[in-house]
Parts: structure tokens; sequence; C-alpha cells
């Protein structure tokens, strides 16, 4: 960890998951999801809640360490939709580990998380 700030949460990286409800750039949901970086750690990038989301294996292997939106044309993905969704994303996983830490405070409370209910916490 010396010295890298990945200040991605556990909770926020669920919720994140849950949100997209399966691969941030081709839509795919079939099979695990990974970390990508939407800015490549080359190009600067750090593992945020603001630059971090869910892509599935071949997504995270083709993008590799290009930029985004680049790499989303030539792929003749949907960039626009991608970036606007992102951000959407990006503020209500805030409000959501926001709540269920609030949520956790109280005992017997647990919070209620559906395995494929992208929309859980809205
Ligand atoms: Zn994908």
């Amino acid at each position: 960890m010396a010295g890298v700030d990945h200040d991605l949460t556990d909770e926020q990286w669920t919720v994140l998951k849950a949100s997209w409800g399966g691969c941030a750039y081709c839509g795919a949901t079939e099979g695990p999801v990974q970390r990508d970086c939407v800015l490549p750690i080359s190009r600067g990038g750090r593992y945020t809640l603001d630059n971090v989301a869910p892509a599935c294996g071949p997504c995270n292997a083709s993008k590799c360490n290009d930029e985004v939106t680049s790499w989303m044309r030539r792929k003749r993905l949907d960039e626009r939709a991608f970036l606007v969704r992102h951000a959407e994303i990006r503020a209500s996983v805030l409000v959501c580990v926001a709540r269920v830490a609030g949520d956790q405070v109280r005992p017997a409370a647990p919070a209620p998380r559906p395995e494929s209910s992208p929309t859980w916490c809205t």
C-alpha cells in the first residue's frame, strides 16, 4: 500500500457494481467484473470513486491503458452515455453508502441487499 492512494472503499465498490448491473462499457452482465480505472493509472488515474468503473474481462483487457473516450469510439461504444451514467452513479453511490453506513448504526436493521437489483438503494 506504500504511498499509493487507493481510496475506493469496499462499500463503494459493492454499490458501484450493483448500480451499473454489469460492465460499465459494453453492458455485459455475464461473468465477473473488475475494477477498471476510467483514466488509466499510467495516465495519472487513481482507484477512487471518481475514476473506477466495473468492466468485464474482455473490456478491461481491450481498454488496457487507453484513454476511455477514444477507446470507446474505436469500439463503437456510446461514450457519451457512459460518461453521463458514470457521473449519475458516482453521485448516487455517495448517497447510498452514507445511508447504508447510517443504517448499520442501528441494531437489527440490516440494509436490504438483493443480489440483482441495481436500484436497491434509490
Ligand atoms: Zn464489457
